[in-house]
């Protein structure tokens, strides 16, 4: 019996691009951490922000961080893919690596907001998975924020008055998942990837596979 050329676990498929939003302090962050330590096929776009760097960041690892003028500069050049103004500052997706690893079928992460979300929704719907992560409650959302103690007391007071208007948003996602616990949430994000990579419409490789399955036994 000739078996079929194609390994099954080598078939061919798109680029799955992962969107997560949630208000800050939902948890999205260490989800986000925790699926690219453990997920080596996925890559995280890092984004440009104006933002200031908080003293546990690393630059290019965390974010490119830039001044106004340089983020006008590559968002008029047309080099981000989306950005938004969050919080009171701009952040934004480089294009070409995006568009770098959909074209070798790489999966992408994006850490972004629903305005973010949307833009990309927009442009490459067939590629985009997004999910959305919401705070058990209000109460703990609020006692996140301060426990990860990295940003002043007026950061927090503008993130948790924002919190309300990116939540409103919830139902422009696919997926929605309640952070209680960080282990159950993060299964869920797992099934979700796992699932997803699955779909029949992103494997193109599968035409190969099931031609040569068929060509296996032509007199069957
Ligand atoms: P933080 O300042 O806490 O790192 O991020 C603030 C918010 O900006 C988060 O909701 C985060 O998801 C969002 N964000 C980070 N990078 C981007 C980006 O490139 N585009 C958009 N639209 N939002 C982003």
């Amino acid at each position: 019996m000739k078996p079929a050329k194609t390994s099954p676990v080598q078939i061919a498929r798109r680029g799955l691009m992962l969107v997560i939003s949630s208000p800050s302090g939902a948890g999205k962050s260490t989800i986000a951490r925790t699926l690219l330590e453990t997920d080596k096929h996925i890559g995280l776009s890092v984004s440009v922000t104006t933002r200031q760097r908080r003293p546990s960041e690393v630059e290019a690892v965390h974010y490119h961080f830039k001044s106004v003028r340089e983020f006008e500069r590559l968002r008029d050049s047309d080099a981000l893919l989306e950005w938004a103004e969050v919080h009171g500052n701009f952040y934004g997706t480089p294009r070409e690596p995006v568009e770098q690893a959909m074209a070798e079928g790489r999966d992408m992460l994006f850490d972004i907001d629903w305005q973010g979300a949307q833009q990309l929704q927009e442009k490459m719907s067939a590629d985009v998975v997004s999910i959305f992560v919401l705070p058990p409650t209000m109460t703990e959302l609020q006692s996140r924020l301060h426990r990860r103690a990295e940003d002043s007391e007026e950061v927090i007071q503008t993130r948790l008055a924002n919190s309300r208007a990116e939540i409103a948003h919830w139902r422009e996602y696919d997926y929605v998942i309640v952070n209680d616990d960080l282990n159950t949430a993060f299964d869920a994000v797992q099934s979700i990837v796992k699932a997803e990579r699955l779909r029949r419409d992103r494997r193109h490789g599968m035409f190969d596979f099931v031609r040569e399955l068929l060509e296996e036994t032509p007199n069957l």
